[in-house]
């Protein structure tokens, strides 16, 4: 399989489809909550998916392993070929997805944005 193997050790692509996953999981929650509080009025926002559909394959995959790993459920990891490097893609792309959207410091949930003056989900101030 050439092009799984690719999609494995091609960390540029795996660090575009985290990003988009990251993205997609927040406005989903977002939009719900916005939903919610305006009956309806909030637009959905579409997350375009830019890489083909292999590499977000690959990173469910990878998020698993990762949460595996911080559970201590693989005391004997033996990574396979790209793990590593795509376990560092993630990482990546989760510290990109803060700078974009930086935690609430009350709540902690992902604010919009970096100027965001109030979070969106507990409605705390969090700039003068
Ligand atoms: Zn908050």
């Amino acid at each position: 399989m050439p092009e799984l193997l690719d999609i494995a050790s091609d960390a540029g692509g795996l660090r575009i489809a985290a990003e988009e996953m990251l993205e997609a999981t927040f406005l989903k929650e977002f939009n719900e909550v916005i939903r919610e509080r305006t009956q309806g009025q909030a637009k959905p926002a579409e997350i375009p998916c830019t890489v083909s559909s292999g590499y977000y394959a690959r990173v469910r995959h990878l998020f698993e392993l990762e949460s595996m790993l911080n559970m201590d459920a693989l005391p004997r990891f033996n990574p396979q070929a790209g793990e590593l490097s795509g376990l560092r893609a993630l990482a990546a792309a989760r510290d990109a997805f803060r700078v974009k959207h930086p935690p609430c410091p009350h709540c902690g949930a992902p604010l919009e944005g970096p100027g965001a003056f109030t979070c969106w989900k507990c409605r705390a101030k969090v700039k003068e």
